[in-house]
């Protein structure tokens, strides 16, 4: 099944703007609420085929995804595409952050970042390097988990002190133990395969005020793509995220001792829900020195996660720069201080 949200006014393809938060028509500017919207200009198309083949409402063209899309825009007449059967039962997502950063303010965050960037090699930014910007709804699993912690330790306090012609070292020794309890709401663990699960992680935090109930028309406009992992597979990984945060929180509570040495501990976290959820994430690839790189930007935050490529005649010139003003200060404090001979 297509879907395709057509603009009641011109009947131009609309699709979700992030700056509006509501659906908007190119062709005729018209805008809509997603809530609004009339359900009689969402045109679904069922597939013969059983949903092998997708077909564009307004051209015919195949739509050519990969079995993992949910959203895309024809690559022919650009129309954006929402693939409906994909999105039903089980993997229906239940809730979405919008995107709130629009494809020209991420083409512009892109440039300020390459372009500002001292350390970036000189006509980078002039060369049109930008191959292509894409807004994908990643699929995540948010967890709402809990831990019960039982964590025992041997744990001494040393005390020094003189006496007389003696010093005395008083050790006293303490038996700790803790029963701890923590409730973790809303952990994100990317559950796309496509996904590099490190660059996920970096594009954290992302703000969960924000958290709408899913509605199919958010996706018009942009990719989106299912889940390759189920909430229960990605448990493991959820835990993982954790593991330190415990660790440090266990002994944040056992402080002011000289020593401390564990005897044993026990951390059993369970889960207590998790929510298929799609987070807005801007991915613009680039090329340079004959290789592709890329560039990922939160859809939510702006925040931006990439490396810049580095030219190094570029280095070496700051670095003078850095010695030059060395010297400049320490001539200064020189004649401070009195020299002035030289
Ligand atoms: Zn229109
Ligand atoms: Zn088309």
């Amino acid at each position: 099944m297509v879907i395709h949200y057509k603009c009641p006014n011109c009947g131009g393809d609309m699709s979700y703007d992030a700056e509006l938060g509501k659906l908007h028509c190119e062709s005729c500017g018209r805008e809509d609420s997603i809530e609004d919207f009339p359900t009689e200009n969402i045109q679904s198309v069922f597939s013969e085929e059983d949903g092998k083949e997708y077909h564009c409402k307004n051209c015919g063209a195949v739509i050519m995804t990969d079995a993992d899309t949910t959203a895309t825009t024809c690559s022919f007449c650009g129309a954006g595409v929402v693939l409906g059967d994909r999105l039903s039962g089980k993997m229906a997502p239940l809730r979405i952050i919008p995107f709130k950063i629009s494809r020209e303010q991420a083409i512009k965050a892109f440039k300020s970042w390459a372009g500002n960037g001292r350390l970036t090699p000189k006509g980078f930014m002039t060369a049109d390097r930008i191959k292509k910007v894409t807004g994908i709804y990643v699929p995540f699993w948010l967890y709402d988990l809990n831990s019960r912690v039982q964590a025992n330790a041997l744990c001494t306090k040393v005390r020094t002190y003189t006496r007389g012609d003696y010093i005395y070292t008083e050790t006293r020794y303490y038996d700790v133990y803790r029963d701890i309890n923590l409730d973790y709401i809303k952990l994100p663990v990317d559950a796309s395969e496509k996904m590099n699960d490190e660059l996920m992680d970096r594009l954290e935090p992302y703000n969960y005020g924000d958290l709408k109930e899913f509605k199919t028309p958010y996706l018009a406009g942009y990719i989106a793509e299912k889940y390759n992992y189920d909430e229960e597979e990605l448990l493991p990984r959820a835990k993982s995220k954790i593991e330190n945060y415990i660790h440090s929180y266990i002994s944040s509570t056992i402080a002011g001792y000289s020593t401390v040495s564990y005897n044993s501990k026990n951390i059993d976290t369970s889960k207590k829900s998790a929510y298929y959820t799609l987070l807005p994430v801007w991915m613009v690839y680039y090329d340079y020195d004959n290789s592709e790189h890329t560039f990922a930007m939160n859809g939510q935050t702006g925040k931006v996660v990439g490396t810049p490529p580095i030219s190094y005649s570029r280095v070496a010139a700051w670095f003078a720069g850095i010695a030059g003003s060395i010297f400049i200060i320490l001539r200064i404090i020189a004649l401070v201080m009195g020299g002035g001979l030289w």
